[in-house]
Order: structure tokens, then C-alpha cells, then sequence
């Protein structure tokens, strides 16, 4: 593992500690994290909300709606 993973490594761990107090500032159901996309996803709401610098972005005009 190079260390450029391990940073990204610790920053979901981060993330999904965060999972458990943060909610989708839409309906206030719960998030589930997008390893793929790097992302917090609303199921409820079909919105990606963005993760920069390890922080989750919970805008609401800065989400993306999800395509089917
Ligand atoms: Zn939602």
C-alpha cells in the first residue's frame, strides 16, 4: 500500500465515524458513503452529496442528483 492509500484509507474511516452523526440536510435520513464515487449518498432523496478534504459537504446546492 502506497501512501497516497493510506491517506485516503484513513480519511474513510473518518467518514464512516461521521456516518453515524451526520444526516442528509433534505429529509434528516440517514447517509450511506459511496467508496466508488467518494461520496455521501441520500437513497430517500436520489442526491450525492460531495466529500472534500475529508469533510462531507451537506449542501443542498451542491448536491447531485443521482441518475437512475
Ligand atoms: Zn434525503
Amino acid at each position: 500500500m502506497n501512501s497516497v492509500n493510506a491517506h485516503k484509507n484513513s480519511n474513510v474511516q473518518k467518514i464512516l465515524k461521521l456516518l453515524e452523526y451526520v444526516v442528509c440536510p433534505n429529509c434528516h435520513g440517514k447517509l450511506r458513503y459511496d467508496r466508488n464515487e467518494h461520496k455521501l449518498i441520500c437513497e430517500n432523496c436520489r442526491l450525492a452529496f460531495p466529500i472534500v478534504d475529508g469533510i462531507p459537504v451537506l449542501l443542498l446546492d451542491k448536491a447531485q442528483k443521482l441518475e437512475d
